[in-house]
């Protein structure tokens, strides 16, 4: 096959929209609300839709330990394949294009390859990981967690869900508790096709974004205490106040981030006041704080601003702070390479792209361990996700699964 015929490979539009709408309509609970939630009845059944639409295409079928679905494009000399992919559970209410999307490009993606005669020095694997969402059991990207080997399967597998089930047993009885071991292909590289679920892409008016980093998380729990009092008796300047406190603390964050560089972002998202009382100054605040950075020593930077500022704080308004830490997550470095492929293969196609930071969990980030990795988004309406209300306009689909398309393409052509 000659460099011309497959630069005008396009995949098949019409029927990857169609099986987008079709998964979309598997897995609604009682309230008419999607809820593909992991290992659950509705899971198995998207899982049976999905693994039937594979067979079609006559990959071999593997699931691993974890419920990792595989359907694997072999024969190729090079045993490394190229792995696409992302999954197919979803959160209550949820969209149809968070996951699934990748899944079914990527599949499309193997039948273009196939249809057009393509043969390829590798393997192509499209994968749908278990549990991403993180809906039912934690923690979220659990699947390709286990299969990067950052959590060992019998933990997870253990795992007991927000409704008292246990994972393992769930897994087994829809029929997903497989044999192979999570790790069982090592691959060449993996390529996420996912909509962006923010605003950025629609409001710069690209159709493409090219994701560099995934940015790093921190999230930890404030308690201040101080002392309850009148509130129409005590002076000012007598006050122990942990929700004034509180409130400064939340100001400080935004300015702080707003200061120190554009891509930063902080949220107090959870704060109580006790007693809670509308004539009385509050005993106790307690808050959380959600720190996102692209950049390791930038986040690192804005945990220290925070705590060099609550030491400062509790001499100034006499209260007492103690922080919890709740979750942390180093920020994820996508492959540089594979990062430009990306934006190349956008460029050839006459769809421009940007580079950009994933604001959300992936995938991704955790096969990112084990391989080269790179993600690639399209726009979202109104950057709306995890609702019934998500949308990604039909040629905007079309583009993205084409990019991955040449990337894949490229991947299984290099040595
Ligand atoms: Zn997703």
């Amino acid at each position: 096959m000659n460099t011309r015929s497959v630069n005008t490979l396009s995949i098949d539009a019409g029927r990857l929209l169609g099986r987008l709408q079709e998964l979309g309509r598997i897995g609604h609970d009682e309230q008419g609300r999607l809820a593909r939630v992991a290992a659950t009845d509705a899971d198995k059944a998207g899982r049976d839709r999905l693994v039937g639409w594979m067979k079609e295409a006559g990959l071999e079928i593997a699931v691993d330990r974890i419920g990792n679905v595989f359907g694997i494009w072999a024969g190729a000399a090079d045993p490394r394949p190229v792995m696409v992919g992302s999954h197919i559970d979803t959160v209550v209410n949820a969209g149809i294009y968070d996951g699934t999307y990748g899944v079914l490009a990527g599949l499309a993606v193997i039948e273009t390859l196939q249809a057009a005669g393509f043969v390829p020095r590798r393997p192509i694997v499209v994968v749908a990981f278990t549990n991403e969402e993180g809906a039912r059991y934690a923690p979220d990207m659990m699947g390709s967690l286990v299969y990067a080997g950052g959590l060992g399967v019998e933990e997870a597998l253990a795992t007991v869900g927000t409704d008292g089930s246990v994972l393992g047993e769930e897994l087994a009885r829809i029929g997903y508790a497989g044999d192979r071991e999570p790790g069982f292909l090592k691959p060449h590289a993996y390529v996420e096709l996912h909509i962006e679920q923010g605003p950025i892409l629609e409001q710069v008016g690209l159709p493409i974004g090219a994701v560099e980093t995934l940015q790093g998380i921190s999230w930890q729990r404030v308690t201040i205490k101080g002392t309850a009092n009148h509130a129409g008796t005590t002076p000012m300047s007598m006050r122990r106040d942990a929700g004034q406190a509180a409130a400064r603390v939340m100001t400080f964050l935004r300015d702080h981030v707003t200061r120190s560089h554009a891509q930063s972002v902080a949220t107090v998202g959870c704060l109580r006041l006790e007693p809670d009382v509308i004539n009385v100054i509050p005993s106790r605040a307690t808050f959380t704080v959600d720190l996102r950075d692209p950049d390791e020593s930038r986040l690192r930077d804005a945990e220290a601003a925070l705590a060099r500022f609550l030491d400062e704080l509790s001499v100034e308004e006499q209260v007492r702070i103690s922080v919890e830490r709740l979750a942390r997550f180093e920020p994820v470095l996508f492959d540089e390479a594979l990062v430009e492929r990306i934006e190349e293969a956008a460029s050839r196609r006459g769809l421009p792209s940007r580079r950009m930071t994933s604001g959300a969990g992936h995938d991704a980030q955790m096969i990112a361990r084990i391989a080269p990795s790179a993600m690639i988004f399209v726009p979202s309406h109104q950057g709306i996700s995890h609702n019934p209300r998500e949308h990604t306009e039909p040629q905007d689909l079309a583009a993205g699964a084409d990019v991955l398309l040449d990337v894949v393409m490229q991947l299984c052509a290099a040595t």
